[in-house]
């Protein structure tokens, strides 16, 4: 069975990301800058915008937080995000979710320019995924696909199994590996809550990856033997912090598997990383 080390594999791209802002800033004399909005004071979301931000200066990119009161109306947070679109020293920009109960999380993600949107959540952005001519690509999935990549798993031909339809994670994840591109050529099957027998699809999985936020609930009755398993799954019990695979019993059966925490959770900042120095650049190109 082999680890698959996101950790290990976010420094590295870290230290390629920085090499390119360097040589980006030498030739163009612009700092690429993520703008990072935080509503409220929830503190997973205060933990994860500071992450973000320590992570921008550590590759040489600039960052900016703006934190508004938890009882910020939506037409108070639309028109920051209109003044951060104008704004031609921001590249990015990022909404921390989850938004505070009275602001309209589409209307808000909706209002972003698609040219600064990060996270690629805007349906301009969804639609050029499916399309396979992508602006951006979110940045969980890109990180999976990157891992799959640098790991060497191939995924031409071979089956994916994507267990949860969320539009953060497992949607983009499908629609990513049913590409005609490399990287991606996968037989692609999504399964949820709604899908019947679970085990026997989950089974058909040559790489099974498995965003539910269900502690341990892929369990390797699931699993194929031999399969890649990809745990996005970040939940928080009383053990500590587990993924929604039980890693220890899948460890056995599975030919490569992702740990909760150091392996998907990781990657995601640093493809925001990327995605802002590509947002930077797309300026710069058109
Ligand atoms: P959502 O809660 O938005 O969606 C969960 C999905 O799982 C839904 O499609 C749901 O089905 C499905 N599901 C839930 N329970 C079951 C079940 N018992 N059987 C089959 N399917 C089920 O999840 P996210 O994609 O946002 O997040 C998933 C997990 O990944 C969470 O633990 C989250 O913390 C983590 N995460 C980690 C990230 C990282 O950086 N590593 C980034 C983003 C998320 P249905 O649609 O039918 O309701």
């Amino acid at each position: 069975m082999r680890l698959l080390d996101g950790k290990a594999m976010s420094a590295t791209l870290r230290a390629e990301i920085a090499e390119e802002v360097k040589q980006f800033v030498t030739q163009t004399g612009i700092t690429p800058c993520l703008a990072a909005v935080l509503v409220g004071d929830d503190p997973a979301s205060q933990v994860y915008v500071r992450n973000k931000e320590k992570a921008c200066a550590q590759v040489g990119m600039k960052s900016r937080l703006y934190r508004l009161g938890a009882d910020t109306t939506q037409e108070q947070l639309l028109s920051l995000v209109s003044e951060l679109n104008a704004d031609t020293e921001v590249h990015g920009i990022l909404i921390q979710l989850p938004l505070p109960r009275q602001i309209d999380e589409k209307t808000v993600l909706d209002s972003v320019s698609p040219d600064k949107d990060v996270d690629a959540f805007h349906p301009a952005n969804v639609g050029l995924i499916l399309q396979g001519r992508p602006r951006f690509l979110p940045c969980t999935p890109f990180g999976i696909q990157e891992m799959l990549k640098r790991y060497g798993v191939e995924t031409s031909g071979r089956h994916v199994v994507v267990l949860g339809r969320s539009d953060i994670v497992g949607k983009p994840m499908a629609a990513m590996m049913v590409q005609k591109m490399a990287g991606a050529d996968a037989t692609v099957t999504i399964c949820h809550s709604r899908t019947r027998d679970l085990p026997a699809v989950t089974r058909l999985g040559d790489i099974l990856i498995v965003a539910i936020g269900r502690p341990k609930f892929v369990t390797a009755d699931m699993v194929k033997p031999g399969a890649v398993v990809i745990d996005v799954g970040i939940n928080r019990t009383d053990a500590g912090l587990v993924g929604d695979v039980d890693f220890d019993a899948v460890k056995e059966i599975a030919s490569a598997i992702t740990p909760v925490p150091g392996g998907v959770g990781p990657l995601t900042i640093t493809m925001l990383l990327g995605n802002t120095l590509r947002a930077a650049k797309l300026i710069i190109d058109n």
